[in-house]
């Protein structure tokens, strides 16, 4: 090359790095990604010149080095890859690459204002992405075919110059001078973590040197893993791999409970590997973390465009080369591939609890409770999920067993047909609890609120199911042999001491007489009140009603006790209304915690039985 050559940026794309500075400023971190993926581009096409015998390999093993000079101010990306010729330079870099980010701008523009709506991880910005952080951007590049080195200076308003490089070496370093507001791309610690979170997978071995004086005898580390798992094949890996793995990833001390390792073949033609983490009760505090890879370059967590979001409770993996990803979120939800990738991790994710619960039951027992809040939640979110997996559905006993719906309702035929009889709480419904299990009716433990719901999702699922908790169908289930008589006096006085002269009081002669008195509040009453609970969070419980509308107090005429405050009303009123206020608050209490008012009433009255019991 004779002499220096000056050229500018042409007028449609001039307003570009303006653009380019100020428009991604939420995530800039990107550049480094972008340049470094050019870099492992670069290695990856000339190992394939080799590989077709275009291009003789020499001794030098392909390598990317990122380097820091904070006292230059510069930060440098150096591949050994394919290189350009000053031709090819002019094609890709002023022209082919420039009007890629001015397209992937505009589409980013139409996209509205709101950075959430953009591309994923803005890919596809590429080169002209180091505009965001530097003043100046040069490259030094050697072809592979040995042609003339060349030099290209450009800066942030577009004006560039292309002169001879004495750059010796084949390949092409890229130097970014970083902007004086733009400092914090200078720090080696910002530089590591971007490192490790977009080149962590990357297909080169990448080198990061930040300046610092290296210790003697430090050996030179590669930042990346250039085979991650998800590459090999799901046969070769072993347990102990699967979790380094995933510690290293997601630096979660905690084991993993198991993984699926996804190997889609052609058309869909992508890798995964998904986790799923010991997940704790409550769904709402359940933070997963699915990693978007693109060629073993990270592109975005989480992204619900293409992986069901109630699948993202999961940690793990995706890596997808055929993901159209410089386009916007709103295309990705009606792209049909994506749809197909989709649907495929949701039947895999499904298809391996089937199979560990055919194959290994004991040990798909064992990890139910950790698994259970993302089946089910899964189950609700999506339709195929539960298709899929609800013969595997299991329900936990209150003896700590568990057995699936289907044998749950097939072992009830006899006794309570299509009914599920459920707990929520053990020790407030212990007395219900051990009422049917004395029947021979085995009740199913709910622990937590998504339990309810996914019942009521089961109910609609499966025609005539009913899920009934156990204080709320107590009268039909242990109704006895004798028929009850109504009592006016004793509904009179059940009446006064509850406070409610409106009180439904039925009399049920049942076959337990231990228990004199029981709140019946029906499924549905109930479960209104839970949500309205659950809505209206403040307030606290003394803001609600004692109880819904249309709670009715069971009395037991099977019960001595009854009997006897009957008998008692026509001798010693005073004693018999005592006697069934305190066996009223006793009902309450087996339904509800006692607000202020009830639980000083109750103290009072214990007292005073006791102080009577001791005459
Ligand atoms: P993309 O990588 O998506 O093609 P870029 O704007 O990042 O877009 O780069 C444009 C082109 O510039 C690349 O396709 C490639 O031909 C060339 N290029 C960029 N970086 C390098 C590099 N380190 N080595 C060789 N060619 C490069």
């Amino acid at each position: 090359m004779e002499e220096k050559q000056k050229g500018g940026i042409s007028v449609n794309t001039e307003n570009i790095f303006p653009v380019i500075k100020k428009w991604l400023y939420s995530e800039k971190d990107i550049f480094l990604r972008e340049i470094v993926s050019n870099a492992t581009d670069a290695v990856t096409k000339l190992k394939r010149l080799a590989s077709l015998g275009q291009y003789s390999a020499d001794e030098a093993p392909y390598r990317i080095d990122v380097r820091l000079d904070k006292a230059a101010k510069t930060l440098t990306v150096e591949d050994n890859g394919i290189g350009m010729t000053e031709e090819e330079l002019k094609k890709y870099i002023c022209s082919i690459a420039l009007s890629g980010a001015v397209d992937f701008l505009q589409k980013y523009e139409g996209e509205g204002d709101s950075a959430k709506n953009g591309i994923i991880g803005h890919f596809g910005l590429g080169f002209y992405s180091a505009f965001m952080v530097s003043d100046t951007v040069e490259i030094h590049t050697r072809s592979y075919t040995n042609a003339p080195a060349v030099h290209w200076t450009c800066t942030a308003d577009g004006d560039y110059e292309i002169e001879a490089s004495d750059k010796s070496s084949r390949g092409t370093e890229v130097i970014l001078h970083i902007s004086d507001d733009e400092a914090a791309y200078l720090e080696s610690g910002k530089l590591r973590e971007m490192l490790h979170k977009y080149c962590a997978f990357m297909p080169v071995e990448i080198y990061f040197d930040d300046g610092s004086e290296k210790k003697e005898g430090e050996s030179e580390q590669p930042i990346n893993d250039t085979t991650p798992l998800w590459q090999r094949s799901p046969s070769e890996c072993t347990v102990e791999e699967y979790k380094d793995f995933y510690r290293k990833v997601f630096s979660d001390f905690r084991e993993p409970l198991f993984q699926i390792h996804i190997n889609a073949d052609y058309p869909l033609n992508f890798k995964g590997i998904l986790y799923f983490p010991r997940i704790a009760n409550n769904y709402e505090s359940i933070e997963g973390q699915v990693k978007l890879y693109y060629n073993q370059v990270f592109v975005a967590d989480n992204i619900k465009e293409v992986i069901p979001e109630y699948l993202l409770m999961l940690k793990g993996v995706l890596d997808c080369p055929e993901l159209p990803l410089n386009v916007s979120r709103s295309y990705l939800q009606t792209n049909s591939y994506v749809a197909k990738v989709s649907a495929h991790i949701v039947k895999k994710v499904a298809d391996k609890l089937v199979s560990m619960y055919r194959e290994d039951r004991e040990q798909y027992e064992k990890v139910w409770d950790d698994i259970k809040t993302f089946v089910e939640y899964a189950c609700m979110r999506g339709e195929k999920f539960w298709n899929r997996t609800k013969d595997v559905i299991l329900l936990k006993l209150t003896d700590g067993s568990h057995v699936t719906v289907k044998d749950y309702l097939e072992s009830a035929k006899e006794t309570h047909e299509n009914t599920v009889y459920y707990t929520t709480d053990r020790s407030l419904q212990a007395q219900y609890i051990a009422m049917f299990e004395a029947q021979g009716i085995r009740v199913v433990e709910f622990d937590n609120m998504l339990d309810t719901q996914f019942a009521a999702m089961v109910e609609s699922q499966i025609a005539g199911v009913k899920f009934i908790r156990v204080d709320a169908d107590v009268a039909s289930v242990l109704k006895g042999e004798g028929t009850a008589v109504e009592d006016q006096a004793l509904t009179e006085l059940f009446r006064k001491v509850s406070g409610n002269e409106k009180l439904t009081v039925r009399f049920e002669a049942l076959k337990d007489g231990d228990i004199p008195v029981i709140l019946n509040v029906s499924e549905e009453s109930r479960r209104m009140e839970d949500m309205m609970r659950m809505y209206r969070m403040t307030g606290g419980e003394d803001a609600m009603p004692a109880f819904p509308v249309d709670t009715a107090l069971i009395v037991n005429t099977a019960s001595p006790l009854i009997k006897q405050i009957g008998e008692m009303l026509q001798t010693n009123s005073e004693k018999a209304e005592s006697l069934s206020a305190y066996l009223y608050r006793l009902a309450v209490l087996s339904q509800r915690r006692f607000n202020a008012d009830e639980m000083q009433a109750f103290l009072k009255d214990s007292y005073h039985i006791l102080s009577e019991l001791s005459k």
